[in-house]
């Protein structure tokens, strides 16, 4: 079956506005009607209205890069997966900076998948095992009980459903996992989605490889059979750069 790759750029903490506008119009004029690849940014949540304006009309899409899973309240400096919807297309749920950073419990994470799922909105469900995980053999046990978590409450997964692996020793790092490793666990992320469901929902399903991308490493990354797109954090926040690698995986994908 064929899946459509799906790059994402994950801005994290950074760009001030003008920069950000300015980031947004060139990738709009880059990568406007790149065929063969989705495209998504995902900037700091002041900029979105702004992403969603400049991109508006364009195959770019917006993304969120996390969501609270209640819709209003008393929640003090969140933002609800509902207050969202409109603006994005996209989240990124369950990041390893949310995870690790800001201590989200896998609980929370299964929460916040559910609300953007219900609102029908694409999330992008972020798993991955820290370096001594790798180390110890855990990898695979880590991300089995990552992605059942996640999926405590959903009985189907909604069409191009994506999972972004990102093994947290390769995050900001420059530490990217070897095609043969990237491609060995994004399989096994597969194998455990057709555990859950189905053997047709696995193969159904988008697995993009996150962890320090760049436009030298994107198109081996890209090219392999279990690897359906990026998610990408530094190298998003240079026109040139992201714009390399989502024309790379376009290739790739070709
Ligand atoms: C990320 O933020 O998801 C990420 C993969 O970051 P980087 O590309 O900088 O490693």
């Amino acid at each position: 079956m064929a899946r459509t790759p799906i790059v994402a750029g994950n801005w994290k903490m950074h760009l001030a506005r003008g920069a950000a506008r300015e980031l947004l119009t060139t990738l709009r004029a880059n990568l406007d009607g790149l065929q063969g690849v989705e495209v998504v940014v995902c900037p700091p949540s002041p900029w979105l209205g702004d992403a969603a304006d400049l991109l508006r009309g364009s195959t770019l899409r917006v993304g969120a890069q996390n969501v609270y899973w209640e819709s209003h309240g008393a929640f003090t400096g969140e933002v609800s997966a509902a207050m969202l919807a409109g603006t994005v297309d996209f989240a990124i749920i369950g990041h390893s900076e949310r995870r690790h950073v800001f201590g989200e419990t896998d609980e929370q994470t299964q929460r916040n998948l559910r609300a953007v799922i219900d609102l029908g909105m694409q999330p992008m469900l972020a798993v991955g095992e820290l370096r001594a995980q790798r180390e110890d053999g855990s990898t695979n046990d880590v991300l089995r009980r990552q992605l059942l978590a996640a999926f405590q409450d959903v009985d189907r997964l909604p069409e191009g459903f994506i999972v972004a692996y990102e093994p947290v020793w390769a995050i900001g790092t420059g530490l990217t996992a070897t095609p043969e490793i990237a491609q060995a666990t994004c399989a096994d992320v597969r194998a455990i989605l057709a555990d859950r469901f189905d053997a047709a929902t696995a193969e159904a399903c988008r697995i993009q490889y996150g962890g320090s991308v760049n436009a030298e490493n994107a198109a081996i990354l890209a090219g392999q059979p279990d690897i359906d797109g990026l998610l990408v954090g530094g190298a998003a926040l240079q026109a040139e750069s992201f714009t390399a690698i989502c024309k790379a995986a376009a290739g790739a994908a070709a």
